[in-house]
This record gives structure tokens, C-alpha cells and sequence, in this order.
């Protein structure tokens, strides 16, 4: 079995196509299949290697590994569409003496006017054929007038084209209603997509195609083209669309949908991977949070949904902070370290092992990893300036304030010491203030970390140490106390 992965490297990797790397991937994996990544870059004005690298480089970070590709090689190379057009040629060679597809001088106006044409008698465009049956003569003054002919494939009349789709089912087409004779070389000389992905498919002995149902109306004209050919065709497998949360194709303005995107902001890989493999089909046990080997093993192409699949923003946050919370302590720190830098700390100083258990107490609180920096600060930071609704907390409550004075009360006669400030602040506070709950657990912590939300405060102290303990109080002291 051979399956491939096929982008066009006019841009950045979008999560929709990242979903269909993904799954051939788990295809390829749990039927030992090879993976062939094959870059389609004939469009040479949006076309980029700087594209191509950076979809490589996204779909590495997700964990994809491919067997066959341009830069790795293979026994069917090249893996560049740019670097076959010898070939394409000779099949178009082939096309022309066998009289299966034909040159065609009609100028772009022309072709503008029968669309219109089209558009005003509201029916669709299919190209009449005015070039099918030229005379030499009319081709060597259309010649002599500078035309360049495109090659057309000549789609033959009624002719019925069956695909078995492992996921959409039996699905029929007829040849009437795609359009007529398609353009497969342009005038320039340039392949088209239609044309050359059939021929790619038959020489790279892909097996499965697996892709957008985007994909599916261009498959009769692809099957015509194997068909003429006499090339094997694939298997083939149309995956419903991503839609957004309100079922609209799924776009920029629901959220991101670049994969490098979700990477800056801190997504983990494997969370993304988990993520779009369970997009549009559910497991036997309803679980959804599944390592590759494990999504490797419950999945199967025939689970997904004929229906499309809406893409949970939500979800994956949530999802995000699962692998956050469950990572290998050491390994998420160093993921954390370039997001805390970028907040401004330097982290040169700072001991790894007080480190990682800062990092183990405010993971949980991080859906991404970017979320650190509302977090770290209360540990980075010797007093850490105060937001806006701690403020508001002292300087509208006057028993707030009264815990304040208690800590610095009892800080200054040495009853709050470093042997008990992390098992006793609370109680003493407590005794001396004889307030509770709420009135007594938030002022604390807004005293000592500047929030009135955060970690556990008996976790966090001893990781704050007396001394900054200490200097917090006296600042708070400072700040909202008329001393
Ligand atoms: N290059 C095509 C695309 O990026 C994929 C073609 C295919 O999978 O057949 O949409």
C-alpha cells in the first residue's frame, strides 16, 4: 500500500490539509504503508520553496514522517511536479498522436465571451468543442495570427464514470456535466493539475488517494485522463470538509488556521495531531484524548462521518491543556522556557529544580504555552506589580486592608517566621483578624501574589521564600496602608 501527501507550496500549511496529512499518516502507519510526499508546485506564480520548507517544517513539528519526498528521495522521483515536465510531455505526446486530446487556439476573449454567454443564459459553462476538428489550414492561420494553443483532453460523449469511494460510497458521474474538453497543457506550456496528478499517481504507484472532498469533482475528469491512458487507477477516499462552528467553510475569521500559527502560540504537536486525527469520527469508548499509537490503532478511514466535521476552537484548547498538564515535567519546561523569555524574564540565574516546580504548579493553569506569562510572574518577579483588581480589592474594602496590617503585624513581632509562614500565615491571620473565607483566603493571596486568582498558595510559598514572602507584605503595607 502506498499513500501520499500532495501540497501545493503556495503558502502556509492550513489545518484543513494538516488534517489530511495527519490521517494518511495514521493511514500509512497502521497498514505499514509508504508514505510519499509529493510537492505540486506547477503553479509557478503563487508557487514557493520557501513555502515548500515551511510546510515541511509544520508537518514534521506535528510528528509526520514521510518515506518519500523531495528532499529524501525515492525510487519515483522526482517528487517536484516542476522537476517532471519531461514526462508530462511525453504522455501529452501520446494524447495528441492518439488523437485523445487536441491543440486549441481559442484566444482567452473568446473563451471570456462563451462564458458570459453561459452566465446569461444561466446554464454552466462547457466548452463547445470549436477546436476538436481543425483543418490544417485553420491551425496554420491561427499560427500565423501568433496564437499559442492550449492542449485539450477530449472527453468522449456519455460516458459513465464510476467511482468507489471508501468513504462516500459508489458515486457516478457522466462525462456531459464536466465541462467539456478540458484544458490539461496550458498555452504556455505549463501541466495542469487534472492532467498531471492522475499520471503522478499512476507512476508513484500510489495506491489510496486520501484527500478533501474539495477534490471530488475534479476525479472524473482525472479517472478520464488514467482511462486514455491506459494508467492504473487508485483507490480513492474523499474526506468531508472542516467547517467552522457555524458550519460555514472553515476560514480565518473563526480562529486560526495556520499550523505554524498554533505553534507560535504555544499548541503542542502531539495535541493537534490528536486533534485533527479524531476530527469528523468518534471512538468506540468515547475517549477522546488518544496518543498516535493509540489513535493509529482505532483508526480506521471507513469511521469518518459522511458529514463534515465542525472544528471545536474550544476543544482543542481544552485538549492542549491536557497534554500540558500530562507531560513529561522536564520536557514541557524547556517548551516553556522561549515563552517565559519572551515575557521578558531572563531565566540564566535561576536553579533548574526550583524551576521545573514552579513550572509543575502553574502548568494548569496554561491552555498554551503562551499562557505562562499571566502565571510565572508571581515567581519570577521579587514583587510583582499588581492587577488592577487586587488594587481595587484594598483600596475598597477596608477589612482587606485590616489582613494586611495583621501580616505585617506579626511578620514585625517575629510570630511569622521562616519555620511557618508556609504552614501558618493562614491561621494566624485567621486568629489575629478573626475573619474567614473568602474575606480572609483573598486578601492573602492578592497580598502575596498581586492576583486574586492563581495556584495553590501552601504549593506557592515555599517556592516564593521567606524572604520575598517578607517583602511582599511590607509592599503591600506600603501601598495601602496610610502609614
Ligand atoms: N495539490 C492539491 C492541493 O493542495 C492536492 C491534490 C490531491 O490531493 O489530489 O489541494
Amino acid at each position: 500500500m502506498r499513500v501520499r501527501f500532495a501540497p501545493s507550496p503556495t503558502g502556509y500549511l492550513h489545518v484543513g490539509n494538516a488534517r489530511t496529512a495527519v490521517l494518511n499518516y495514521l493511514v500509512a502507519q497502521k497498514n505499514k504503508a509508504t508514505y510519499v510526499l509529493r510537492v505540486e508546485d506547477t503553479d509557478m506564480e503563487r508557487s514557493s520553496r520557501q513555502s515548500e520548507q515551511s510546510i515541511m517544517d509544520d508537518l514534521r513539528w506535528l510528528g509526520i514522517t514521510w518515506d518519500e519526498g523531495p528532499v529524501e528521495g525515492g525510487d519515483y522521483g522526482p517528487y517536484r511536479q516542476s522537476e517532471r515536465f519531461d514526462i508530462y510531455s511525453e504522455y501529452t505526446q501520446r494524447l495528441l498522436a492518439e488523437g485523445k486530446a487536441y491543440h486549441c487556439y481559442c484566444s482567452q476573449e473568446e473563451l471570456d465571451q462563451l462564458r458570459q454567454q453561459a452566465d446569461r443564459e444561466k446554464r454552466p459553462f462547457v466548452y463547445p468543442g470549436n477546436c476538436r476538428n481543425l483543418s490544417d489550414k485553420q491551425k496554420q492561420q491561427f499560427q500565423s495570427e501568433g496564437r499559442k494553443p492550449t492542449v485539450r483532453f477530449l472527453v468522449p460523449d456519455d460516458e459513465t464514470i464510476t467511482v468507489n469511494d471508501h468513504i462516500k460510497g459508489t458515486i457516478t458521474f457522466n462525462s456531459q456535466h464536466i465541462g467539456g474538453d478540458f484544458i490539461i497543457v496550458r498555452s504556455d506550456g505549463v501541466p495542469i493539475y487534472n492532467y498531471i496528478v492522475i499520471i503522478d499517481d499512476a507512476l508513484m504507484k500510489i495506491t489510496h488517494v486520501i484527500r478533501g472532498e474539495d477534490h471530488l469533482p475534479n476525479t472524473p475528469k482525472q479517472v478520464l485522463v488514467a482511462k486514455a491512458l491506459g494508467l492504473p487507477l487508485p483507490e480513492y477516499a474523499h474526506m468531508p470538509l472542516l467547517l467552522g462552528p457555524d458550519r460555514a467553510k472553515l476560514s480565518k475569521r473563526h480562529g486560526i488556521t495556520s499550523v505554524a500559527v498554533y505553534r507560535d502560540e504555544g499548541y503542542l504537536p502531539e495535541a493537534l495531531m490528536n486533534f485533527l486525527g479524531i476530527l469528523g469520527w468518534a471512538t468506540e469508548s468515547g475517549d477522546e484524548v488518544l496518543s498516535p499509537d493509540e489513535l493509529v490503532q482505532q483508526f480506521e478511514l471507513s469511521n469518518l462521518a459522511k458529514s463534515s466535521a465542525l472544528f471545536d476552537f474550544q476543544k482543542l484548547r481544552w485538549m492542549n491543556a491536557i497534554y500540558i498538564r500530562d507531560y513529561a515535567l522536564d520536557a514541557i519546561t524547556d517548551l516553556f522556557i522561549p515563552y517565559i523569555e519572551k515575557a521578558g524574564y531572563s531565566l540564566e540565574q535561576v536553579d533548574r529544580k526550583w524551576f521545573e516546580s514552579v513550572i509543575d504548579l502553574v502548568r494548569g493553569n496554561c491552555e498554551v504555552l503562551s499562557d505562562i506569562h499571566k502565571h510565572i510572574s508571581i515567581f519570577l518577579d521579587q514583587v510583582p506589580e499588581p492587577e488592577e483588581e487586587a488594587k481595587a480589592l484594598f483600596e475598597g474594602d477596608e477589612d482587606a486592608r485590616t489582613i494586611v496590617s495583621a501580616a505585617l503585624k506579626l511578620l514585625k513581632n517575629g510570630t511569622l517566621h521562616q519555620d511557618n509562614f508556609v504552614s501558618d500565615t493562614i491561621a494566624l491571620i485567621k486568629e489575629e483578624t478573626s475573619l474567614k473565607g473568602k474575606k480572609l483566603f483573598l486578601p492573602i493571596r492578592a497580598m502575596l501574589t498581586g492576583r486574586l486568582h492563581g495556584p495553590e498558595l501552601d504549593r506557592s510559598l515555599p517556592l516564593i521564600g521567606f524572604d520575598i514572602f517578607s517583602q511582599r507584605i511590607e509592599d503591600a503595607a506600603s501601598r495601602y496602608l496610610n502609614q
